[in-house]
């Protein structure tokens, strides 16, 4: 019997629906497995704009700091959308990242057989199954590195970066996690060309020395491009550089077809990590019950296995899988047995079991 403390940032649009019926699932898991789970609810982006003037409140920092996790719906809408830059709900969603340290960002693609006809690519090469974990790195690279402009503006320049130190506690990430999965690890870079690249390479090998039961090969990230829509299947975990992964974790998402099925986590140098579905707020169906929630349950299984409780996120899992077998559909999933965003939170929570 566990006890743990969950922060739930509900956020805007559709984010209070969505969340609920996470929420819905993980009482219901809490309760299938003996666990005792509580939920502390706090504001993050418009709607703690609207009660307290600042997208990012301290009491919302200085609970998720001292949570077992934090689970996020979305933030932002047309409300907000004229407001300063300083103070717009994305502020506080970067805000949170920062504030928990949150370097690992991960991505998982995985495709629904079911599903399959959502997806761009062709049958035969779906049928043999997608899988992927893309682990990115997120506080370090290009997008940190020292830029500027000289020549009176007319040149401009950004600087890849990467220390031992950042590259080794990152690919710690992406071995641990294929150690419960199909241990392999592919770790993208450009070491032809990239002096980081290099440096990126040789810490990743070395972090491999204490995974000798993970298998480990290094692709260069524009062959990584066309390998996922060439044949997914051959990747379990995906280890990319900030930027490689920013465009990588996009476009395996696509492969799936579909916004509403996928989570994503972030972790970090706290205890609680921040766990949330890939897309945002949706405000043209935010009240209207017809989201999908299956994102963020998702994510609340990935939360779950943050926490440890492995066989509690298997279970999760398995009741998405079931729902989605048995026919339930959401409107964004086009046809089939029509349910609401409530009512699948609803479903998904019956078909949890220990
Ligand atoms: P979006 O992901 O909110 O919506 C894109 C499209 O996908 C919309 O048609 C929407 O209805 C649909 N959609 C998204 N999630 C869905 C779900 N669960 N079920 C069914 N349909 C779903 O992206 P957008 O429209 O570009 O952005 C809307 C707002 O969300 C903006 O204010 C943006 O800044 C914000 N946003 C927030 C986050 C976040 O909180 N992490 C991420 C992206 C965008």
């Amino acid at each position: 019997m566990s006890k743990k403390n969950i922060v739930v940032l509900a956020g805007d649009g559709i984010g209070p629906e969505i969340t609920s019926a996470a929420v819905n699932v993980l009482k219901k898991t809490a309760e299938a497995f003996g666990h005792e789970f509580t939920f502390d609810y706090k504001l993050l982006g418009g709607c703690a704009i609207d009660k307290f003037g600042v997208p990012l409140p301290d009491e919302t920092v200085t609970a998720c700091k001292a949570s077992d996790g934090v689970l996020l719906g979305a933030v932002g809408g047309p409300k907000w959308d004229g407001m300063p830059a300083d103070l717009r709900p994305e502020k506080g969603l970067l805000g949170i990242r920062k504030a928990l340290g949150l370097f690992a960002n991960l991505r998982p693609a995985v495709i629904y057989p079911e599903l399959a006809a959502a997806s761009p690519l062709k049958e035969e090469v779906l049928a043999r199954g997608v899988n992927v974990m893309v682990v990115r790195e997120l506080i370090g690279g290009i997008y940190f590195g020292p830029r500027g402009t000289k020549d009176d503006g007319k040149t401009a320049y950004d600087t890849e970066i990467y220390s031992e130190n950042e590259v080794r506690r990152i690919a710690k990430v992406a071995f641990d996690l294929a150690r419960g999965r199909r241990k392999k690890v592919t770790s993208v870079d450009k070491a032809n060309v990239l002096l980081s690249s290099r440096l990126w390479r040789r810490v990743v090998e070395e972090v491999h020395k204490d995974y000798p039961d993970v298998e480990l090969n290094h692709i260069y990230v524009d062959n990584a491009a066309m390998q996922l829509v060439r044949d997914p299947s051959q990747f379990d975990v995906l280890l990319c550089p900030n930027m490689f992964g920013d465009i990588l974790s996009d476009e395996a998402s696509q492969i799936t077809g579909s916004i509403g099925l996928l989570p994503s986590s972030s972790l970090g140098t706290e205890k609680a990590g921040l766990f949330e579905p890939i897309h945002g707020s949706a405000p043209d169906i935010a009240g209207k019950d017809v989201a999908n929630p299956v994102a963020t349950i998702l994510a609340a299984a990935m939360l779950l296995d943050n926490m440890g409780l492995n066989a509690e996120a298997r279970a999760v899992e398995r009741a998405v899988s079931e729902f989605i077998s048995e026919g339930w559909r959401t409107p964004d999933l086009g046809e089939g047995k029509r349910v609401g965003c409530a009512e699948a939170g609803r479903l998904i929570a019956g078909r949890v079991h220990a």
